[in-house]
């Protein structure tokens, strides 16, 4: 029998690393010591308090039945504390808080509550694919926003077509940034919040990456600057500053309609997240932050000898204040894709294709800081004897 796909399945873009995740197997097949800075995924464990947190939790039985789909008002009130300790934002835990099974979760879901079929939608383009994902699975139709390193991959408001900006319904967007690295400032979101003001577009900030900086850098919160509660919401979770993208526990926070409307469209869905792990999710947030400054040391020393390594091959590359990622232009005389493959192919080193995050990130490959010292000054040697010295 041959059942047929439903339109909004085959919408979906074509899975771009499904070559290069090929390649990577048959690599390890032939026995090479694959080095992999293509997944972003903290490859330091989750701290040991919160992992006692979990174990306490999981042997009360209270905790074992279904939890409630917003979140308990626990967890809630830890995520409402951690914004206002770490950006002085008030948050109401019991309106302006819903909890989500990690924030990819929320980000695909929040389609389904602001679009219609036919839509339109202002995707950053490079960006998380999961962002026009949720929005072509609720039919609507993404408008893609270059990213341009000219402008500090910030997006250009003046260059958006005034009847586009008309129809948009939702605009995302993603600072500190994945996968460029870039970060945004005060002017920035005003910027925004104006914007989304003028054309009535509700705006889905991702925070993802508000806690992994370097330098001394802190990254604000969307939320923090006026009106932004007013026109949007943010996204954010405990992956990626506790080590716990394994965990799946996020939340969405601010403008009180949204976080019902998401609330009500995930009960329908889902029953919330393990109420162990939302105990846990809560210790790391009201808990010792110090964890989080050793762990931005540990990236920040693995970044520079990154950037530094790549330089020193004839990159010209700045050093990013956040993310755990590093944003480059593949040499002269290669397209993302041929790079990435060679670099697979010749020195067994795993890189992301710009590509796989939009048809701008095209000249570009992605490297992630989620492995130890030792592996990247090897990677970077491994690349030096392949192609030598670069030129662009
Ligand atoms: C990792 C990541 C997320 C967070 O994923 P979770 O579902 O919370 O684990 C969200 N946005 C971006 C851009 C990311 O890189």
């Amino acid at each position: 029998m041959k059942f047929v796909e439903a339109q909004r399945i085959r919408n979906l873009p074509p899975y771009l690393f499904a070559r290069i995740e090929k390649l990577i197997a048959a690599k390890k097949e032939a026995g090479v010591d694959v080095i992999s800075l293509g997944i972003g995924d903290p490859d330091r464990p989750t701290p040991v308090h919160i992992i006692e947190t979990l174990v306490r939790e999981a042997n009360n039985p209270a905790n074992h039945q279904y939890p409630s789909s917003v979140g308990m008002l626990t967890y809630r009130q830890a995520v409402a504390r951690w914004y206002q300790n770490r950006f002085g934002i008030e948050l109401d835990p019991e309106t302006e808080v819903v909890s989500l099974l990690g924030s990819k979760e929320g980000i695909a879901h929040i389609s389904w509550c602001y679009l219609n079929p036919g839509d339109t939608v202002l995707v950053p383009d490079p960006g998380y694919p999961v962002y026009s994902g949720g929005a072509i699975l609720a039919g609507a139709e993404p408008y893609y926003l270059p990213l341009e390193p000219e402008k500090g991959y910030l997006i250009d408001f003046k260059s958006i077509p005034r009847d586009l900006a008309k129809r948009a319904k939702i605009l995302f967007i993603n600072y500190p940034n994945n996968p460029t690295g870039a970060v945004a400032g005060e002017a920035f979101y005003r910027e925004v919040i104006e914007f989304a003001r003028e054309y009535e577009i509700f705006v889905c900030h991702d925070a993802a990456y508000s806690d992994v900086s370097f330098d001394g850098y802190k990254p604000p919160s969307f939320l923090q600057f006026p009106g932004a509660k007013e026109v949007g919401i943010e996204f954010h979770s405990v992956s990626k500053t506790y080590n716990m993208t394994g965990w799946r526990v996020g939340w969405a926070a601010g403008n009180a309609e949204a976080v019902e409307a998401l609330g009500r469209l995930k009960s329908n869905i889902d029953s919330g997240v393990f109420q162990a792990i939302q105990y846990a999710a809560a210790a790391g947030l009201t808990g010792p932050q110090e964890i989080v400054t050793e762990q931005n040391a540990v990236y920040q020393e693995r970044r520079d000898i990154l950037i530094e390594g790549l330089n020193s091959l004839g990159w010209n590359l700045e050093k990013p204040k956040a993310t755990f990622y590093v944003w480059a232009p593949v040499p002269r005389g290669y397209t993302s894709d041929s790079f990435t493959e060679l670099v697979l192919d010749k020195a067994g080193v795993v890189i992301t294709p710009g590509t796989g995050y939009g048809q701008n990130g095209s000249g570009y490959f992605r490297m992630a800081l989620t492995i130890e010292k030792e592996r990247i000054q090897e990677a970077l040697e491994r690349i030096k004897n392949t192609i030598g010295k670069v030129t662009f």
